[in-house]
């Protein structure tokens, strides 16, 4: 099945209007629709004519500093390790604005070790830096391509990254290069170097408290306290940022002088699910009528990591959202 590929896309006061150009895409869309109704905002040119190539399924995270995946996904990371799946964690900058006392250069360079430690003890299928300056990311067309040339090959079937209203400019820009990216992925003279996806991945994004222009929905929520543990383990590989850094940035570097030489482990886990994984208890209490409506046999979580379809990419089907949740 052809698609017309002149299909506009606009938007109108947050939904996604759709002016398809072919009775095929018209059909393709109303199909969708039908099939889930929640998500008909999506890509139109999501078609689940094309097969998905063999192999596990493949997750990447793409944040927009080399310790956001960890934080803010490292649950579902594991949880998702766990059931077969390879995940791929991506930073889009080199992290070098990440310190207050080590000099730019040296901070990046901290910072790569710190994500390959990482990466080998969450078992991930590598830690990527992709080397854009911290504090310096913008959705270029030069960006765009790179991180589209990036999904192409490695075809995942599903990505997850930042709203487009976080805090931090990084975040927003990594947000717009990766959707952006995502409709062009299957465009085969934009980018040719690197062949086209014509079955597009399923994008996620990561949780966060922003309002404006409004807050997250909750399509995927899931419970990670058993996994905390081993994701204190990976996420103590990033010391430059959890001991110095993030703790001299909010003040409270006292706390971490408390923790010695952090050869105490139960105390270096409880300090790091004190200070890193605030929002995870955050969302437990912000999303629990949620859970509670849509699992109401199970307990509810005390750490929760919560993400929401974007429309830009594959518009997910049911089995999508089960495989993804594992729910
Ligand atoms: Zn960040």
């Amino acid at each position: 099945m052809s698609i017309n590929r002149r299909s506009f896309i606009g938007l109108s006061k947050g939904v996604i209007a759709l002016a398809a150009t072919t009775a095929t895409t018209t059909a393709l869309a109303r199909k969708q629709e039908t099939a889930n109704p929640k998500f008909i905002g999506a890509c139109p040119t999501a078609s689940k004519e094309y097969s998905r190539r063999p192999g596990p399924t493949r997750v990447m995270i793409i944040g927009a500093h080399p310790d956001d995946a960890d934080i803010h996904c490292g649950g579902m990371a594991l949880r998702l390790i766990e059931r077969g799946f390879k995940v791929k964690f991506v930073s889009l900058t080199d992290g070098r604005m990440g310190h207050h006392i080590h000099s730019p250069e040296k901070t990046a360079e901290v910072r790569r070790a710190e994500t390959l430690e990482g990466a080998r003890r969450m078992n991930l299928d590598g830690y990527d830096i992709y080397g854009y300056p911290d504090c310096g990311l913008y959705p270029t067309d030069e960006a765009r391509k790179k991180v589209a040339r990036k999904i192409r090959e490695y075809q995942p079937d599903f990505i997850i990254t930042h709203r487009m209203c976080d805090y931090h400019a990084d975040h927003r820009a990594t947000g717009q290069i990766v959707t952006v990216a995502s409709y062009l992925l299957g465009v085969p003279h934009w980018c040719p170097e690197a062949p086209a996806q014509r079955r597009r991945p399923v994008i996620f994004y990561m949780t966060d408290p922003f309002t404006n222009p409004r807050p997250l929905r909750p399509d995927v929520v899931v419970g990670v306290d058993q996994y905390l543990e081993k994701l204190c383990d990976g996420v103590d590989a990033q010391a430059s940022q959890i001991y110095e850094w993030l703790p001299w940035d909010a003040g409270y570097e006292a706390k971490v002088a408390a923790l010695g030489d952090r050869s105490d482990i139960k105390a270096r886990n409880a300090h790091i699910i004190k200070y890193m994984f605030g929002r995870k208890r955050a969302d437990a209490k912000r999303f629990a009528d949620v859970w509670k409506g849509r699992y109401p046999n199970l307990p509810l979580p005390k750490h929760m990591e919560v993400y929401e379809v974007s429309e830009y990419g594959r518009a997910p089907t049911e089995k999508d959202l089960k495989l993804f949740s594992g729910m």
